[in-house]
């Protein structure tokens, strides 16, 4: 049904394409979910009707990698210096959380450090992927944080508890799952130790909770990979072999592309795919084919995957 602002086609699978004529090439293709099953989901939990938005995008991501494993065991530093060698290839899901930061630590960088009722309202706004309380304070992953490394072309890195993974595990994020074991548990205190960020008694509550972290990690069934972190650089060795990373491995991410849509436009569906064709009298034969066969993901994140061909029909 074209009006003079949008186009909307009814989908298969409970979506409407709904396309925004004169706007910019990130903002022009949206998904309007009606009966998908992240609204089933909701509509079930909230108990009410619920549509969601999902933004459609050009190109697929590579699977988010989820990194678990008990407070000083080196997360952070084996992220960091995966991060440090391949910039363009990852980024890092910047978390929220309620505990206060550490000196080094940015706001915005290291954390979204926020207060605990800010939080819990966010959540209950379903803006959060997973959430869980963590030492004592409440931590979480927004669906912004992992659309904004996503949308840059990288890959996104999570750095999440065991509770957490849990639920990425049962969302429908198709992620790859890390857990990060130390040698030793006398290793473990001395890392924490040596680190010198918590205080004895904030040291004491993360290694209480560490052994029944590495239990989990080792037998929830939600890693498909532990590793050992003994020897630094082995392990980092270890991590990016797991992640196929070598020599050969491209520079660069996967490349992300606007879609750019005639200003004034018909759209018309044949089956998987939308012909959107010029309107003006000098360009009328120009026509942009948006093939929605693989499309893939959606609410409450991006439906990715979108394919594009341009046609001149005269
Ligand atoms: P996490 O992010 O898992 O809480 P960190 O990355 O902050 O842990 O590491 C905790 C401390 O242990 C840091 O001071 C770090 O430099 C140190 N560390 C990390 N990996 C090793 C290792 N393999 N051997 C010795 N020290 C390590
Ligand atoms: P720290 O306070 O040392 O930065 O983190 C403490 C623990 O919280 C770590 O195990 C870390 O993996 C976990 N954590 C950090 N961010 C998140 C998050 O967004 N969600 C969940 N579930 N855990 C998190």
């Amino acid at each position: 049904m074209p009006c003079k602002a949008y186009s909307a086609i009814v989908l298969k699978q409970g979506r409407i394409l709904v396309i925004k004529k004169d706007s910019a090439s990130d903002d022009s293709i949206w998904f309007l979910e009606v009966d998908s099953p992240f609204v089933r989901e909701q509509r079930k939990l909230l108990g009410t009707e619920v549509v969601a938005w999902s933004k459609g995008v050009r190109g697929n991501a590579e699977k988010p990698i989820v990194i678990s494993g008990p407070s000083g065991v080196g997360k952070g530093t084996l992220i960091t210096m995966l991060m440090k060698e391949f910039p363009s290839m990852f980024g890092f899901s910047v978390s929220h959380t309620t505990r206060s930061p550490r000196c080094m630590e940015k706001n915005g960088v290291h954390y979204h450090f926020t207060e605990k009722n800010v939080m819990e309202k966010e959540i209950n706004d379903g803006k959060f992927l997973e959430f869980a309380s963590v030492h004592g304070n409440l931590y979480g992953t927004s669906i912004e944080s992992v659309e904004v490394v996503t949308d840059s072309g990288k890959r996104c890195i999570l750095d999440i508890d065991v509770q957490g993974a849990r639920s990425v595990k049962a969302s429908s994020l198709d992620a790859m799952f890390i857990f990060v074991c130390p040698p030793s548990m006398k290793e473990l205190e001395d890392r924490l130790r040596a680190r010198g960020t918590e205080t004895e008694e904030q040291i004491q509550k993360r290694l209480r909770n560490a052994e029944a972290e590495i239990r989990a990690g080792k037998s929830s069934g939600i890693f498909g990979h532990i590793l050992y972190n003994d020897n630094l650089e082995e392990c980092y060795k270890s991590l990016k072999d797991l992640l196929g990373i070598n020599d050969d491995a491209p520079v660069n991410g996967l490349e992300v592309e606007g879609i750019n849509l005639p200003k004034e436009h018909t759209a018309t569906k044949m089956e998987d795919k939308i012909l959107i064709q010029e309107t003006g009298e000098a360009t009328k034969n120009n026509m942009i084919v948006l093939d929605l066969s693989s499309i893939n993901g959606g609410a409450p994140g991006r439906t990715r995957g979108i394919g594009l061909d341009t046609v001149n029909s005269s």
